[in-house]
Formats: C-alpha cells, sequence, structure tokens
C-alpha cells in the first residue's frame, strides 16, 4: 500500500516492487554474524530487503523512480504497476522515469513479458555512463552476469529508444540532476530533486542493507561492481545528505525508504521520515 508524503515541497508517493531475498553472506568488510544480526536474518542467513519506488507530480508531469523487477527475478517482486494503479495513477501516465541504474530490480520492469513498454508514454533520464556501459557490446572479458545484464537491458530499453535523455552531473531537466555515484555499478546514478521547499536525494542503491550500511559505510556487497568507488560514493552521499539536511529515499532502505541522516563521528544515523 502506498504510503504519501509531503516532503521538501513535493508531494511524494512511496510505491513498493516487493521483497527481495538476499543474504549476508553477500556483505563484504563484517563479520558474518554480526551483519546476520544488524539485518534480522534467519538462520540460512537469507535477508528480505524492499525494492522501494517514488512518485512524484510536478508541472503537470508524472515521475517515476525506477521501475522494479517485473516478473523476471522472484516471485514475490513485480508489484509497481499494481502498486501504482491501487494509488490512482495508470502506469500509462507516467510520463517520465528517472533510473538510478540499470540492474535488473531497476530496469526490468519497463516491459512486460512480450517486451512491450509498461509505460508506454514516458521519458527515461538516465546517466550517459551507465546507458552508454550498458548499452555497449561485450568484451570477452566481461562476467556472464555482466552479458546477461546487457543483453537484457537491450530488451529494457527498446521500446523507449527514441525517448532516452542520457543525462550528466550538472544537467537538469525537471528540476531532477544526476550525481555520479559509482561503484555499485559503472553510472549508478543518485537523483537530486529540487523544490522550492527544499530538495530531495533518491539515492537508489547507495545502501543495500540500511540496518549496516548507513552506520557503517565501508561495508560493502559482492554485487558492487568496484567495492572500493561504492565505498567513496557512500560516504560522499551520506555526507551531503547530512550535511544538507536532504531527504534521502534509498531504493532498499527499510520500508518506506524515507528518511533524514545525520552524522555521528565517522558513522551516521537514519530516521525514517
Ligand atoms: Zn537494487
Amino acid at each position: 500500500m502506498a504510503a504519501h508524503y509531503r516532503i521538501a515541497g513535493l508531494d511524494l508517493v512511496g510505491l513498493c516492487d516487493g521483497v527481495l531475498k538476499t543474504s549476508v553472506d553477500f556483505v563484504i568488510g563484517m563479520e558474518r554474524d554480526r551483519a546476520a544480526d544488524l539485518v534480522g536474518a534467519d538462520e540460512t542467513g537469507a535477508v528480505f530487503i524492499p525494492v522501494n519506488n517514488f512518485l512524484f507530480e510536478r508541472d503537470g508531469k508524472t515521475v517515476l523512480i525506477d521501475a522494479g523487477a517485473g516478473d523476471t527475478m522472484q516471485p514475490t517482486l513485480g508489484r509497481l504497476p499494481s502498486d501504482l494503479r491501487s494509488s490512482g495513477f495508470d502506469p500509462s501516465s507516467v510520463t517520465h522515469i528517472l533510473l538510478t541504474h540499470l540492474h535488473p530490480d531497476h530496469a526490468n520492469g519497463l516491459v512486460d513479458a512480450a517486451g512491450e513498454a509498461i509505460y508506454p508514454n514516458a521519458e527515461i533520464f538516465v546517466h550517459a555512463d551507465e546507458f552508454d556501459f550498458w548499452m555497449s557490446e561485450n568484451l570477452g572479458s566481461e562476467p556472464d552476469s555482466v552479458k546477461r545484464t546487457r543483453a537484457r537491458n537491450k530488451i529494457n530499453l527498446k521500446p523507449y529508444r527514441d525517448r532516452v535523455r542520457r543525462m550528466r552531473d550538472g544537467e537538469e531537466a525537471l528540476g531532477c540532476t544526476p550525481i555520479l555515484a559509482k561503484g555499485h555499478s559503472p553510472g549508478h546514478t543518485c537523483w537530486r530533486i529540487c523544490s522550492a521547499g527544499g530538495d530531495f536525494l533518491a539515492w537508489g542503491d547507495c545502501v543495500h542493507f540500511s540496518g549496516i550500511q548507513i552506520a557503517y559505510p565501508d561495508v560493502a556487497v559482492t554485487y558492487d561492481r568496484d567495492p572500493a568507488a561504492g565505498r567513496l560514493s557512500r560516504r560522499r552521499i551520506l555526507d551531503m545528505a547530512a550535511s544538507e539536511k536532504l531527504a534521502v529515499a534509498g531504493a532498499h532502505v527499510a520500508a518506506p525508504g524515507l528518511g533524514y541522516v545525520s552524522k555521528q563521528g565517522e558513522s551516521y544515523r537514519y530516521e525514517p521520515a
């Protein structure tokens, strides 16, 4: 069920594509038992994290942040279109989609099983670095997971190919500016959404395990392409959010994924909105 917030002068709708099963075995840089304890893992190490999406309207436009997994990953995912409808938004009313990155749980929900656009009237904003990495051809040396994600992204973006806007840091559209925060993926992006009442930051996958990585930002995950770069990005974004008192919207932060962070020494603390 969607949640409604008034944040930074915007009416923000918190949506959810579902729950993703993952594991503390993917945590890098923290002892397993400690990690399991902090995130409430079960005895096998399994952890269930939300896949959050957000939506706002401005200037007659309806802007969605990330597109969920569709029916491609786990049966507990792919709920975003129905969550939108039950919140009063038909997918055809979405005019713009901001993508934080092109991993399956953020981009595969752009199309249905037949490869048709779920959002037939939406223009896509994506960082040029992210788009170019996943839309380029494979080199022989890439891991199979990269090859698979590349192939899938060509399906995800095919019906949108004439309405993809590749953006770079500093560019702005509809008050939305991409901030490259690479590491998790080559062009992983946080979106800063400006508003008269203040800004908010959709930080995508800067954090996967919110029970760990906000307090311990140096902890990474094995599915970060470049964990060292990801650590630097996470600290930089957490610093920005704390020092500017920005509301943050996280794709995998415990529901509803919207809140504020404050700095405490070398660590950060999260308060839900
Ligand atoms: Zn993700």
